[in-house]
């Protein structure tokens, strides 16, 4: 596996989107994998159960923006990261 896409096949999860609550409308952060997921959060703002399954399109586009970032990092270091991680 090489480093770009062993990184990306962890940020990607792992990266943070901020979805409003479809009650009062408060900001809340959930990873990707929560969204992806349908994970069910707790609203910072009115404490209520959010049940993230209206979010593929956010999920969506934030991956696309992790997987541009990276590229861009990855060709950016460009030989740098030549080595490759055996798993
Ligand atoms: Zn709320």
């Amino acid at each position: 596996m090489a480093v770009a896409e062993f990184v990306m096949s962890f940020s990607i999860d792992a990266a943070e989107l901020d979805i409003p609550c479809p009650r009062c409308g408060f900001f809340n952060e959930v990873t990707i994998k929560q969204a992806r997921t349908r994970d069910v959060v707790i609203c910072r703002g009115c404490k209520r159960n959010i049940q993230l399954d209206d979010y593929m399109n956010q999920v969506r586009t934030a991956e696309r923006q992790v997987r541009e970032t990276i590229s861009a990092l990855t060709d950016s270091l460009g030989s740098l990261l030549t080595i490759d991680i055996k798993l």
